[in-house]
């Protein structure tokens, strides 16, 4: 949604800037892009070129032709709460741009520097502006309409946070993953891609089945069936596949709420309910769904880097969005077995529209532990009623997450030396980036013995031996077509580590516990897709006592 040349960047009143879920928003070169890409989207731009070099440490160009940056607003883009986009609290909740925190231009220019280059229609001449260590020195400079930003030497003055990240193939791999997802979002936007001067991805504008068939192959776009469903306040669109074509992981899930690319156990779980017992199991589906509802009844302020979102009523849009689907494969075979996806039964979903909006913003409020029921649940207590959470289910998300996106090693406090049968050593060397890429230091040690010195963070304090078995575990499960390697280790280590049901927990421990889920990217299941929480809501408590 351009922002319209009239609204000009302002600094936001402290009250507002308060009310902004900051955090880090540049983590790696794919954050630098995603935010840049969503600035240039915001401006209405319907050409966006992206282009890196060695993965994007060196240098990242995002070059768009939406409305620019008139100049005498340019050094105000890069003050912190600096926007256009919003002003007051109550804009909060009516959000309808990707940017709105005013944090990202500043957030790149403090680990990196940065240069733009733009102009609007009205001006005949355009700007540069340089941005290094604090400095910004401007000059006039020829320019067409619109906005190139390129970031140079990203974490030249943050050695730490470089050494966390992964090779340059990796980093690139992420970027092009983020590209690729708001190519698949915005269809009629062309995208340029160009990695090491090579281009890989060239995207004319087209529809949402030319860009399936352009990223995920042309058989796969042929498989792709339409979506379309609304209700009162809710409208699901898109493209998901037949029950027949299934992937091994869901990389090919893209979720889009009111156009912003969100991931979501929630929306995950609603999208594949419908697939229960039509698809193999341990394969998911392809989908492309866009879910627009109006601003008010989505919380788009929940995430530092606003790639989660929080619906005000998570059931009606659970329900829209399996509806959707199961009207869409409505004309494919029933399942054979009725879906025994949830455990001890599905919940009821009732069919009503979204109920009252969020009145005015407010941040998820922290969950209070209060007790452990059967020394397994953990009983919470929030703003919006009594959480039930599963320890095993919640422990393990948060592990697993932990561990997928990469996490720093902790060495133990001695090395340990492990004996392996032929067989296992042969596997574990043959795996052995793989399973360090997790953050293990693990290496052969003559025979069939392998020395660890360091387990990833979020294991530490584990029993080797069984962190080990586990591994083991996993790669002679492995069928070669069973998706990422490395996802499924840290799914596997995962469900070793977390607490058992049956353990008990100590009241620091629940809350900790407590914090951590509610910090998590995909905090409502487990890696599983089985439910972590619940909540009863007052509505839910006051209607068992009648009182309704
Ligand atoms: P936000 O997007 O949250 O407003 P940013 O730091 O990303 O904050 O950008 C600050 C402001 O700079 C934006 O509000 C917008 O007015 C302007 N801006 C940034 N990038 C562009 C662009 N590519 N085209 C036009 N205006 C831009
Ligand atoms: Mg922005």
């Amino acid at each position: 949604m351009p922002a319209g040349a009239s609204s000009r960047i302002e600094v936001l009143p402290p009250e507002v800037a308060a009310r902004i879920a900051a955090g880090e928003v540049i983590e790696r070169p794919a954050s630098v892009v995603k935010e840049l890409i969503e600035n240039a989207l915001d401006a209405g731009a319907t050409a966006i070129q992206v282009e890196l070099r060695e993965g994007g440490f060196a240098w990242i160009r995002v070059a768009d032709n939406g409305t620019g940056i008139p100049r005498d607003q340019l050094p105000l883009a890069l003050a912190r709460f600096a926007t256009s986009k919003i002003r007051s609290v109550e804009d909060l909740t009516r959000v309808r741009t990707l940017g709105f925190r005013g944090e990202a231009l500043p957030s790149i220019a403090a680990v990196a520097r940065v240069e733009i280059l733009t102009r609007t229609a009205e001006e005949i001449e355009g700007t540069r502006l340089l941005a290094e260590e604090g400095r910004i020195t401007m000059q006039p400079a020829a320019s067409p309409v619109g906005t190139v930003v390129t970031v140079r030497d990203l974490f030249y003055n943050t050695p730490a946070r470089r050494r966390f990240l992964k090779s340059p193939l990796r980093e690139a791999e992420r970027v092009r993953e983020a590209v690729y997802r708001y190519a698949l979002g915005y269809p009629e936007v062309a995208f340029r891609l160009l990695v090491d001067g090579r281009e890989v991805l060239i995207a004319p504008p087209g529809t949402a089945r030319d860009r399936a068939a352009l990223i995920w192959g042309r058989e796969a776009a042929e498989e792709l069936i339409p979506v379309f469903w609304e209700a009162a306040d809710l409208r699901i669109t898109g493209l998901i596949s037949r029950p027949t074509l299934g992937r091994s992981s869901r990389a090919f899930q893209c979720f889009y709420v009111n156009g912003r690319p969100v991931r979501s156990g929630l929306l995950a779980v609603a999208l594949e309910r419908p697939y229960a017992g039509r698809l193999p199991p341990g394969r998911y589906p392809l989908a492309i769904l866009h879910i627009e509802l109006p601003p008010a009844f989505v919380d788009v302020n929940v995430h530092p880097q606003k790639a989660e979102v929080r619906f005000s009523q998570e059931r009606s849009v659970y329900w829209g969005v399996s509806r959707a689907v199961e009207t869409a494969l409505s004309g494919f075979p029933p399942p054979e077995v009725p879906p025994g996806f949830w455990p001890g039964g599905m919940p009821e979903l009732p069919a009503r529209p979204l109920a009252e909006p969020l009145e005015g913003y407010r941040p998820a409020s922290r969950w209070r532990a209060l007790g452990q029921l059967f020394q397994s649940y953990i009983l919470a207590q929030s703003e919006e009623g009594l959480i039930v959470v599963d320890q095993h289910a919640a422990h393990e998300q948060v592990l697993f997450e932990r561990l997928w996106s990469g996490s720093p090693p902790v060495a133990l406090p001695t090395p340990a030396v492990l004996s392996f049968s032929a067989r296992e050593a042969e596997r574990l060397e043959a795996e052995l980036d793989g399973i360090r890429s997790l953050g293990f230091d693990i290496e052969p040690f003559g025979g069939n013995a392998f020395v660890v010195r360091a387990v990833p963070a979020p294991l530490s304090g584990q029993p080797v031996e069984g962190l080990l078995s586990a591994i083991l575990e996993e790669l002679q499960a492995a069928r070669r077509d069973a998706g990422d390697l490395r996802e499924r280790l840290a799914m596997r280590l995962a469900c070793t580590a977390a607490v058992k049901a049956g353990d008990g927990l100590s009241p620091e421990e629940m809350q900790a516990l407590l914090d951590a889920l509610q910090e998590a990217w995909s905090p409502s299941t487990c890696p599983h897709g089985r439910p972590a929480w619940f909540l009863l809501d007052r509505e839910e408590i006051e209607r068992r006592f009648l009182r309704r």
